[in-house]
């Protein structure tokens, strides 16, 4: 049954529409419940009616016609109810319709399950009979498996389809609508008007956009060296595995004979020459038409030999990826678009270029959201419906503040975005006054505002933005540009920049944080269960050479400045905190030793598991300050991963838990006499920061882009006033009230235009 179930799930996913995922779907579901009828109904949110758009069994002259309302029918009844009705005999159930068209008066058994997506009733798929009985609980199992599982393909082809033009219920391809939105997560704030450009990660079959070519000519071209690269890599490979047993050896010969065969090369040929689609995406055509057929196969062999023939198309790929000029055309008004946005990727167009990002996979606390924060680039994460491959040049309205894109723009949508592009340029515009005053509350509370950096350039607008000194410098950005680890040299010559960027002004560099959602192309990390696994500390300390000689890095770097701290990641244990301190010492020791004169840093410690915050004040004791991230502190207590768009409205730093915690860390770190900070995204939202400091934190790391708004709040307000909000909602136990009531404290107070921006 898994077996049966896993295909139609698989064809049904590679169909080229919604129109014939639907009419696959019908007939093999038909065929696998041996019934006489299967249909499927779609909920239209224009009509709110449920319309038969296939069937296998019915009238099909009825496909597109009938439609039945929420409350006609048994169709309709399924869906308000949201679960399976089965009946033997249809016709005398009190919500029988009798629709005259669908021919389906001569059936009388009837198993309807609800297709639900995300909560949403999507339709209901139908299984009929003549014979009268109750279909058995395996067949009511498979039905609802089946439904389960179909629900997001379903889901998808739908978004897909609106966005390049299927009409559902007609079934042909028609223009697509204006103004089509596509759902995600709000990544970063603002709005962006552009032309989408689609970036692939490298020798991604499946992430392979659509690109039409002018000169089919040259692109064969390309496409025949692409082959003979590869048909020569394969053989080095091959001839430097000597040890090979004869019958591995022979999978070299198979993937050769594969590659002179020209039965794969012609059909790649003919893709580029009929359709003018350029190489990669032609080649992705046929590799993933075969990888579909072999998968379809019932011989356990045949089908393992899908992975071969995909690996050999990656193989190919990288070639065509390799003999594509370096910098492609990126227009003046780039919406970079992919399936899944990397901190790399942002570095490959022009930062001039770059107006907005989307991607289909991460979240609000992905890595590349909170960089595209600290350069101020408008980005929509978790949009998983987005149908990439086929959006390139495609014109695209980025809605940052509240997490939506629009694709085919009317005019009037556009005018509407572009006043609120305006709008936010002036109110940016404002903050210049506010740039040397400090961040003090009307009654004289002052409170450091730092700024987390990871490029040269946001620390540059850092500083025009009026950071005190940098609260997080990740260092991992500049490591994950690179191909290979930089240089002790090259690391201290970029730690340099940072340093004088800021001086007097302290820098918090943090230590390598690599694991989790932050790889180096160079040193894979592949793990079932990553943001669990090998993180942060945990993997410098298991490589001290990593470790001492970025340290060493940073203390050269800071002769001269003295102005630099080190910051250690996803502390969970003391002995981690001693090794590293050891690892430190011994580092300093061998600089001084090299005659240079650096001073001892101060050293801090990053709350942000569980166990740190009931060990805070003992590492208080250890270091000279802490300093909390939010963003993985909220993960690990709240058990939602910040990456997974699925769960994304259950992360919330106003949980009651997150805030007690976070009072217990600053009052632990104040027991013991340390300065504490918070350096994860919470402090970079006004309403976030005003707790916060209410709580008594010494001083909040943020992105540069949202200084000024958190800056012109706490300046507004007193301390007794913050401290009373927080008080109050600390009593209350659901996040988004909380949320709703701070801000309509600031509100209140004239502020609502430094929280809901562009609204
Ligand atoms: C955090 O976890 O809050 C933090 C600041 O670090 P990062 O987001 O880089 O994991
Ligand atoms: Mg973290």
């Amino acid at each position: 049954m898994l077996t049966t179930l896993k295909r139609i799930v698989q064809e049904v996913n590679s169909a080229a529409d919604l129109g014939s995922a639907l009419t696959i779907l019908v007939s093999r579901v038909q065929a696998a419940m041996g019934t006489e009828v299967c249909s499927i109904y779609l909920f239209n949110p224009e009509s709110r009616r449920y319309v038969l758009m296939a069937t296998k069994g019915l009238n099909a002259e009825a496909v597109g016609r009938v439609s039945l309302a929420p409350n006609e029918g048994v169709v309709g009844l399924v869906a308000q109810r949201e679960e399976p009705i089965n009946l033997d005999d249809a016709s005398s159930h009190p919500r029988y319709l009798y629709l005259s068209e669908t021919g389906e008066e001569v059936y009388n058994s009837f198993l309807g399950v609800p297709i639900i997506h995300h909560r949403r009733i999507l339709g209901v798929l139908v299984v009929q009979q003549r014979a009268k009985r109750k279909f058995d609980e395996s067949e009511e199992a498979f039905m609802v498996t089946m439904s389960a599982q179909l629900a997001a393909v379903l889901a998808h082809a739908e978004a897909s389809g609106q966005v390049l033009g299927f009409d559902q219920t007609s079934q042909s391809n028609t223009k697509p609508a204006r103004d089509v939105l596509v759902p995600g997560v709000p990544g970063s704030p603002g709005v962006a008007i552009g032309k989408v450009v689609v970036i692939s990660h490298k020798a991604d079959l499946y992430g392979v956009p659509d690109k039409t070519i002018k000169d089919s000519a040259e692109e064969v071209r390309r496409f025949q060296a692409a082959i003979d690269g590869a048909r020569s890599q394969i053989r080095k490979v091959g001839e430097a595995l000597a040890d090979l047993r004869p019958e591995e050896r022979a999978l070299f010969d198979v993937y050769i004979r594969m590659l002179d065969d020209d039965a794969l090369g012609n059909e790649v040929i003919r893709r580029i020459e009929e359709h003018k689609q350029w190489a990669q995406g032609a080649l992705r055509d046929v590799i993933l038409g075969y990888v579909a057929h072999f998968e379809r196969m019932d011989d356990a062999y045949l089908r393992e030999r899908a992975t071969d023939i995909k690996d050999l198309g990656a193989r190919v790929l990288a070639q065509l990826q390799e003999s594509v000029e370096l910098a492609p055309e990126f227009p003046e008004n780039t919406i970079l678009v992919s399936d899944e946005l990397t901190p790399a990727m942002l570095g490959e167009v022009p930062e001039s270029k770059l107006k907005g990002l989307v991607s289909v996979k991460g979240s609000a606390n992905s890595h590349v959201a909170i960089l595209a924060r600290a350069m101020g680039i408008p980005a929509v994460m978790g949009a998983i419906d987005l149908p990439v491959k086929q959006l390139d040049g495609l014109q695209m309205v980025v809605d940052g503040y509240r997490g939506r894109l629009f694709t085919h723009p009317s005019k009037r949508l556009r005018t509407q975005f572009q006043a609120i592009v305006e709008e936010e340029k002036a109110f940016v515009k404002g903050f210049e006054a506010l740039k040397d005053l400090p961040a003090q509350t009307t009654d004289g509370h002052r409170i450091r505002l730092m700024v987390n950096t990871g490029l040269i350039t946001d620390a540059v607008r850092s500083k025009d933005r009026g950071a005190e000194g940098v609260g997080l410098y990740r260092t991992e950005i500049p490591f994950m540009m690179g191909e290979r680890f930089p240089s002790e040299t090259e690391q201290a010559n970029i730690y340099r920049q940072q340093l004088e960027t800021f001086a007097p002004n302290p820098v918090t560099m943090r230590t390598l944080d690599i694991g989790g959602d932050k790889s180096l192309p160079y040193f894979p990390i592949e793990e079932e269960n990553p943001f669990l696994g090998w993180r942060g500390i945990r993997v410098t300390l298991d490589h001290p050479e990593i470790f001492l000689l970025q340290v060493r890095a940073m203390l050269k770097a800071s002769i001269g400045l003295n102005n630099l701290q080190i910051m250690l990641p996803m502390i969970t244990t003391i002995s981690e905190v001693e090794e590293a301190q050891h690892l430190i010492y011994r580092a300093y020791q061998e600089v001084r030793n090299d005659g240079f004169d650096v001073q001892m840093p101060k050293i801090g410690v990053m709350i942000e598991v569980p166990a740190a915050v009931y060990l805070a004040r003992q590492l208080a004791q250890m270091v000279d300050f802490l300093s909390v991230g939010s963003n993985d502190l909220t993960q690990y207590l709240l058990a939602v991963d910040r990456n997974n768009p699925r769960v994304a409205d259950l992360y919330d730093a106003f949980h009651p838990a997150v805030l007690n915690a976070l009072q217990r860390i600053v009052n632990d770190g104040h027991q013991e006499g340390k300065p504490v900070s918070v350096c994860g995204e919470m402090a970079s939202h006004p309403s976030g920061a005003l707790l916060l400091m209410a709580m008594g934190f010494d001083s909040l790391s943020m992105n540069a882009t949202n200084l000024p708004r958190v800056k012109s709040v706490l300046r507004a307000i007193d301390m007794p006033w913050a401290k009373a909000l927080l008080e109050e909602v600390m009593g209350i136990d659901n996040p988004q009230i909380i949320a709703s009531m701070v801000e309509l404290a600031l509100e209140r107070r004239g502020m609502g235009r430094f929280i809901r921006p562009g609204s």
